[in-house]
């Protein structure tokens, strides 16, 4: 099968169905945009099965995704949409390029999550945006940005309570949207360690914590195990929550 596009950790094809695609998830890890290349052993799967977990729970509680099903452990169909060239970034507490840009110490508890919109846009090197110049470039118009962050914020609800109860602080995310065929934006791209940033609460030491792909970054070391952590303590969560529905 032809490619239709191959990304940093995702790779695209299209399926006899026009709207349906099929994305494999890669092993190969980029950081510093794309200066820094490696792979992280199983993480195409990993990935693959945490964000499948995730969507499949945020569509229960209301949110659409472009999430259909998974044939293969790091192959997952997803709905076909045009994908807004936004990186929509949510922050609960100071780090990365917020702390590097405002000298906000690591660490500081945001008063409220703080919602960022960064162009998708390799060469310019995804550059923040005002909310005013995202709507001067066009990529979506002041409603469709009042969705955007409506919706970030209330994932980002549902998925600090999640995570809080994997024993995972959930620091900061990135989210990508597109518009499907029917003209609603829903949620696409992915969940998962490369896209989050996730401290184990049962850990103390500012670097043992590290749950997610700043163990890459920094050169932290164990990456595979903390992919494997993230993941088994999803997996289990969701297994709860399922019983507990069950059980009700
Ligand atoms: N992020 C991402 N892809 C990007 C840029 C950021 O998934 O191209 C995620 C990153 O993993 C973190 C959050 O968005 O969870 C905020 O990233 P930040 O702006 O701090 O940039 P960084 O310092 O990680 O490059």
């Amino acid at each position: 099968m032809e490619k239709l596009y191959e990304g940093k950790a995702k790779i695209l094809y299209p399926t006899e169905d026009p709207d349906v695609l099929l994305t494999i998830f890669k092993d190969d890890a980029t950081a510093f945009n794309a200066q820094k290349k490696g792979q992280i052993q199983g993480k195409g799967a990993i990935n693959c099965a945490i964000s499948a977990a995730l969507f499949r729970w945020l569509e229960t509680l209301g949110i659409p995704t472009h999430y259909l099903d998974c044939p293969q452990n790091d192959q997952m169909l997803v709905k076909a949409v045009d994908i807004i060239p936004l990186e929509v970034v949510v922050r609960n507490i100071a780090a990365g390029s917020l702390c590097k840009q405002t000298g906000l110490k690591e660490g500081l508890v945001l008063g409220n999550p703080l919602v960022e919109f960064y162009l998708k846009d390799d060469a310019l090197g995804d550059p923040l945006l005002t909310w005013e110049r995202a709507l001067l470039l066009g990529v979506t118009d002041e409603a469709g940005l009042q969705t955007l962050k409506d919706l970030a914020l209330n994932i980002n609800q549902h998925l600090q309570r999640f995570f809080a109860q994997c024993d995972i602080t959930l620091v900061d995310f990135k989210l990508e949207f597109g518009g499907d065929r029917q003209g609603r934006i829903i949620l696409a791209d992915e969940i998962s360690p490369d896209t989050c940033r996730l401290w184990d609460n049962t850990q103390t030491d500012p670097q043992a914590r590290v749950l997610d792909k700043d163990r890459f970054r920094r050169d932290l070391g164990e990456i595979e195990s903390a992919y494997q952590t993230v993941e088994k303590r999803v997996l289990s969560q969701i297994e709860r929550l399922q019983s507990q529905i069950g059980a009700s």
